[in-house]
């Protein structure tokens, strides 16, 4: 096997452990939790909290209610219980009583919205609930797949990493010298000949430079540097 070769097919492994590094990469990106299942938790709270203040205040107007209410009767007792005989107070108390009675309508009427209000968002919460369970349970599930999936990623790099080694110790120190020097200049630093032209900057190559190829000698196109593989 020529030194070309055996240069292409460690280039081959360095492309291939520089694909699997950057899926390593991406999995490791993919880990941990997801920001779609943070904002449905936040979320939910934020309802749940919006609840319990709703649920406080309306404790609040039932109580404001309830002394609404014993107001009235007791202006009603007042009234009716034949205490007062003055007409003029007789219509002044009516009066206070009407007004009484409109304010607990509306307080009544505030009631009524307040428990509509908190029975929409108690239905919210429930669904919104059940929709976060179930995004909980998918993140789980692609969570172990990618665990699995990087456990094989890092094995294949490995595998990988000792092929490149036994590849790397078949081949001259002042070859892969040369094609680690490339390399880093040019990144791709072994390519194929076609048509006598240089696959990489693609420019024809001289009669010397194609010979010195063919004799499987260490060859490098004049013009970009590149070492020269005739596959
Ligand atoms: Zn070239």
């Amino acid at each position: 096997m020529s030194l070309a070769k055996r240069l292409y097919d460690l280039q081959q492994i360095d492309l291939e452990i520089q694909k699997t590094q950057e899926a390593l990469t991406d999995i490791s990106h993919q880990l941990g939790e997801s920001k779609a299942l943070l904002k449905a938790r936040a979320g939910l709270l934020d309802e749940e909290k919006h609840l319990a203040e709703m649920e406080k205040q309306q404790r609040d107007v039932e109580w404001e209610v309830e002394d609404m209410r014993s107001n009235i009767a007791q202006l009603n007792d007042k009234l009716y219980g034949g205490k007062i005989k003055n007409p003029k107070e007789l219509v002044s108390f009516e009066k206070e009583l009407e007004i009484f009675k409109t304010n607990l309508r509306q307080k009544e009427d505030n009631l009524l919205d307040l428990m509509t209000e908190i029975e929409a968002t108690q239905d919210k919460i429930k669904s919104d609930a059940e929709r976060l369970k179930k995004l909980e349970w998918e993140w789980q599930q692609e969570q172990e797949v990618l665990v699995q999936r990087q456990a094989e990623v890092e094995s294949r790099l490995l595998e990988l990493s000792q092929k490149r080694q036994v590849l790397t110790s078949e081949v001259t120190p002042q070859a892969f010298e040369l094609y680690e020097g490339v390399r880093s200049r040019k990144g791709q630093a072994v390519v194929r000949v076609e048509q006598g032209r240089c696959h990489g900057c693609h420019l024809t190559l001289s009669m010397n430079e194609l010979q010195r190829a063919r004799a499987g000698a260490l060859a490098q196109c004049s013009s970009c540097g590149r070492i020269l593989y005739l596959g």
